[in-house]
């Protein structure tokens, strides 16, 4: 576990998901089903109770995302799951998990905003924490050794606009990200994506 910021928690999971404990807990993605156990006891780690989570944010629906889900719904009781409305139906397919919310670019909600950044997945977004300036950027981009990275291409859906949805990022004020792969950056994440996209490289797919 990372604390990053007053309120944000980086679980050690095998792609990291994030705990958000101002006023509320909100869980962001569920890593792989093998990872829910160490999901639960890291959650324990940060001094909270897994039933006190009251909502479940899925950034997308890859399986190392998740996988955990349907244990850990069960484990935390009845919270909220909430995703882009794009990722809905894949994720029933894979793990068959009800999604109570449908989520849109440009929403607030639980007091975060959601950013619909496509390319990865279809219906994959960001959340932007504006009181933290805290970013989660799921899988819309990554950290290798301190820098920011496009995912590698074998997994995006669409490498080119994975590329337009980091530039949309640029959008918006953050100084703090939490990547689901690589460290976290718990200062100039917005330079580090800024100089990410000015990269000769970032292009090449
Ligand atoms: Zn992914």
């Amino acid at each position: 576990m990372e604390k990053i910021g007053l309120n944000a928690y980086v679980l050690d999971t095998m792609s990291h998901t994030a705990l958000l404990s101002a006023n509320r807990l909100i869980l962001i993605d569920t890593a792989m089903e093998n990872s829910a156990k160490t999901l639960i006891t890291e959650i324990k780690t940060c001094g909270y109770k897994p039933k006190d989570i009251e909502t479940i944010i899925i950034t997308h629906s890859h399986i190392d995302h998740i996988g955990g889900l349907p244990s850990v719904e069960e484990i935390i009781g009845e919270p909220r799951i909430a995703c882009h409305e794009l990722e809905v139906e894949p994720i029933y397919e894979q793990v068959k998990v009800k999604i109570h919310d449908l989520l849109k670019d440009g929403q607030v909600y639980e007091g975060l905003l959601v950013i619909h950044t496509p390319g990865h997945t279809q219906g994959n977004i960001s959340l932007l924490d504006q009181e933290s300036d805290l970013l989660i950027v799921g899988d819309s981009f990554q950290t290798v050794e301190g820098e920011v990275q496009p995912m590698p291409d074998r997994y995006n859906q669409d490498p080119a606009q994975h590329r337009k949805s980091m530039e949309k990022l640029l959008g918006f004020t953050f100084n703090k990200a939490i990547v689901a792969h690589g460290h976290c950056l718990h200062s100039d994440a917005y330079s580090l994506l800024n100089k990410a996209t000015k990269n000769d490289n970032f292009r090449f797919y």
